[in-house]
């Protein structure tokens, strides 16, 4: 058995432009392996094709060509076993504005089959802290409660993999907090594999182990968020002069810059040189040091430079 809960290959799709509009190419032949267990963050500016490939994973939109395995089952082949294997929290929120939330689960359930006595509304419900709103109109929900019935229903079919596409994106703190922590328990207590679709790059990087990064249709970058922050090259030293510099040391590969706070960046290439080096020339050139620090690059930073236009 694969160890991986996703694979997909050459994923293609193209959308027909309605009304004359031309033709859009959404995703241009995609590969993609997700491990199971992970939780895995699929990251791109908007446009990009996140929802698209995850709607395709979800059943809902038909992909133009390629493949999709599902926990090991093939998408065309096996529609129904793959279906099963994975629940998704859309970005859009459509809700049945008549049903309740404990009707729109057990609906749900209906729908994959789930038989009665193995439905666990009251146990979702409880989970997602709806247990007091559970015979409320969904259109008496606020959006941050019909997103949390969203996340409900994904799950009534205990699958193995969930999907979440901008699950915290205009919510406020509290919700975001409630989420998270929601989706780190089912994946440490259940190994449940986790994909989730975000443009805070802050959460990726807490969140995801690992990492992959969309820009119009393709694949820029797959990667543990680990080695996608150790990709890049420019390291920042920050220096508190011990007294104010009167110009700006000449330092041969080092870029310096004084900051507002009247400290001194300094920012070099790891492949050139190492801190040592930095230190040293600061030295050379009579640079007293009171205070230093290290700036790390971030996600973001990762983020422009694979995302960026070319110049
Ligand atoms: P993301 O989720 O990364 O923001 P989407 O997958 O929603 O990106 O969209 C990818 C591209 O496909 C965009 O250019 C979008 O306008 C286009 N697109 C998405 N859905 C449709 C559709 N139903 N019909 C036509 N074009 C679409
Ligand atoms: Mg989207």
């Amino acid at each position: 058995m694969s160890q991986n809960a996703i694979e997909i290959r050459n994923l293609r799709k193209t959308y027909r432009g309605m009304k004359g509009a031309p033709a859009k190419e959404a995703l241009k032949g995609v590969d993609l392996d997700i491990p199971k267990g992970a939780i895995f963050g699929l990251l791109g500016p908007n446009g990009a094709g996140k929802s698209t490939m995850i709607n395709i994973l979800a059943g809902l939109v038909v992909k133009s060509s390629g493949t999709v395995r599902i926990w090991g089952f093939d998408q065309d082949q096996n529609p129904r076993q793959s279906r099963a294997a994975i629940g998704v929290m859309p970005q859009e929120l459509n809700l049945d504005p008549f049903f309740s939330p404990r009707g729109a689960l057990e609906v749900q359930a209906g729908l994959y089959g789930v038989p009665k006595a193995q439905r666990k509304s009251d146990e979702i419900l409880e989970m997602v802290g709806l247990t007091d709103k559970a015979e409320a109109y969904a259109r008496t929900l606020s959006g941050g409660m019909r997103r949390r019935l969203l996340l409900g229903k994904a799950l009534v079919h205990d699958p193995h993999i969930l999907v979440l596409d901008e699950p915290t994106a205009g919510v406020d703190i509290e919700l975001r907090q409630m989420l998270w922590s929601n989706i780190r328990r089912l994946n440490e207590e259940t190994g449940m594999t986790i994909i989730l679709t975000t443009h805070y790059l802050e959460e990726a990087e807490e969140m995801c182990d690992e990492i992959a990064i969309i820009n119009h249709g393709e694949l820029v970058a797959r990667d543990s968020t680990t080695n996608l922050l150790g990709r890049l090259d420019t390291r920042t030293l920050v220096i508190e002069p011990a007294e104010a510099i009167p110009a700006l040391p000449d330092l041969d590969g080092i870029t310096a810059e004084i900051r507002a706070d009247g400290t001194l960046a300094l920012t070099y290439h790891a492949k050139e040189k190492d801190a040592g080096d930095v230190l040293e020339a600061l030295r050379d050139a009579g640079l007293r040091i009171r205070d230093i620090r290290t700036e790390q690059a971030d996600l973001e930073d990762v983020f422009l430079e694979l995302t960026a236009a070319p110049r």
